[in-house]
């Protein structure tokens, strides 16, 4: 019999109703034959409620309380309730089901809380009692260590956990969240944006890091690594009075190979949650930039874009790095605290940039992409101040004020408002 993972995100699982409704689209996929593993985040909004809790009772809140197995404890819980009331529903609808919190399948992970990672899950427990006839409700974001403390895989994780338990199963995994697939770009941003039908694990990958929220990042890098298709589909659908489901739009998720349309530009992101610091008249020292990175590193400061020119002055350099928001402040105080080790003569921190990136597998093979984008952007009169790029993407940092409208400015350039 063939077996599918269903995950549902905390919006899909926000009330009662919510829940149920979640329930008559898990019937309709057993009802239909499937071996089905439901797994499923927190009410909306009831992980950062939990979040708060462990800050009001102590816990650091910037970043997660790295060494603090207790604070995985409280925000694993929410996954815990949502978990037993779809088992409880899915009962109460006639079908055989119960739920495995982490800790029971097991989902074993590595010891960094609050941003654990799995390491194994042993599918035969889960397999068996699915082979057994029995829907297997799972809660996302909770995982175990080898010594059984509970941990948490970090905010979004209950995509990373449906993922995984595909691949334990060996099965497809069907991720339904409140949007009906993965878009062109952003939809509030761009009405024109559309919803693709198929995109590669890379782009995806691109995308998820990049600022476009369906999936969390290390999902995709987990799917991709495993070769789990995954579909991102809508949860607000009905089946119809015989139980079925309309014909499934959403998006596929899958290997390149399989994407017969090719095209040059899939997506256009943005990111606001970006910040840009400027180290002027920095000495040309060889090893100036490795002392620069490396004090960033040592206190877990992630840097994206680097730009490094000549200054006005003999002797120096300015060089440019960008980082999260969050962080920026810790970087620039890191910076100044170091200013006579590493040898600079001024620092800028501006918080009022955005990225705005281009992806897709088809720029391997054509030229001209980032002259477009450069092109499309000057006729609208934005200027760039940093630009990165990877084999399929190109990054642009601009000034925020402008974001939206590059985001249009590069949808319509590349033809994606005629797909
Ligand atoms: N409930 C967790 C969070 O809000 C995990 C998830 O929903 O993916 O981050
Ligand atoms: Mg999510």
């Amino acid at each position: 019999m063939t077996r599918l993972v269903m995950k549902f995100g905390g919006t899909s699982m926000g009330d009662l109703e919510r829940i149920r409704r979640a329930a008559r689209i898990v019937a309709a996929e057993a009802g239909r034959g499937r071996q089905v593993a439901v797994v499923v985040s927190a009410m909306a909004g009831k992980t950062n409620e939990l979040v708060a809790w462990t800050d009001g009772a102590g816990a650091p809140s910037a970043g997660v309380a790295l060494s603090d197995d207790e604070y995985d404890v409280v925000v694993a819980s929410g996954e815990q309730v949502t978990s037993g009331l779809l088992a409880l529903t899915l009962r109460n609808m006639g079908f055989k089901a119960r739920s495995w919190m982490g800790w029971q399948v097991p989902i074993l992970t590595d010891d960094a809380h609050g941003k654990a990672r799995i390491e194994d899950i042993p599918g035969d427990r889960l397999g068996a009692a699915m082979d057994a006839g029995e829907i297997a409700v799972i809660p996302g974001f909770q995982g175990v260590t080898a010594d059984g403390r509970i941990t948490t895989l970090g905010r979004g994780g209950s995509d990373t956990s449906a993922v995984a338990v595909a691949a334990a199963l060996d099965c497809l995994c069907d991720i339904y969240t409140d949007v009906d697939g993965v878009y062109t770009t952003d939809p509030r941003i761009e009405a024109k944006a559309r919803r693709l039908e198929r995109v590669s694990y890379e782009e995806m990958l691109e995308m998820a890091s990049l600022g476009a929220k369906v999936l969390q990042t290390r999902s995709v890098e987990l799917a991709m690594a495993k070769q789990v298709p995954v579909r991102v589909l809508s949860s607000f659908i009905e089946p119809d009075e015989y139980g079925n489901l309309p014909a499934a739009a959403g998006t596929l998720i899958c290997d390149e190979e399989e994407i017969v349309e090719k095209r040059i530009v899939s997506g256009v992101t943005m990111s606001r949650d970006e910040a840009r610091i400027a180290l002027l008249g920095l000495s040309d020292r060889t090893d100036a930039p490795a002392d620069v990175f490396t004090r960033l590193a040592e206190a877990n400061v992630n840097v994206d874009m680097i730009v490094q020119s000549q200054a006005r002055t003999e002797g120096a350099v300015n060089l440019t790095f960008t980082t999260g928001r969050r962080d920026a402040a810790r970087a620039a105080e890191l910076m100044k605290a170091a200013q006579n080790q590493i040898g600079f003569e001024e620092i800028r921190i501006d918080t009022d940039v955005a990225k705005v990136s281009v992806v897709g597998v088809g720029m391997r093979s054509h030229a001209g992409v980032a002259q477009t984008m450069f092109r499309a952007l000057a006729d609208k009169g934005i200027k760039f101040q940093a630009i990165s790029t990877s084999e399929i993407k190109i990054s642009v940092l601009i000034e925020d004020a402008y974001a939206e409208l590059a985001v249009r400015a590069l949808h319509s350039a590349y033809g994606l408002d005629a797909l």
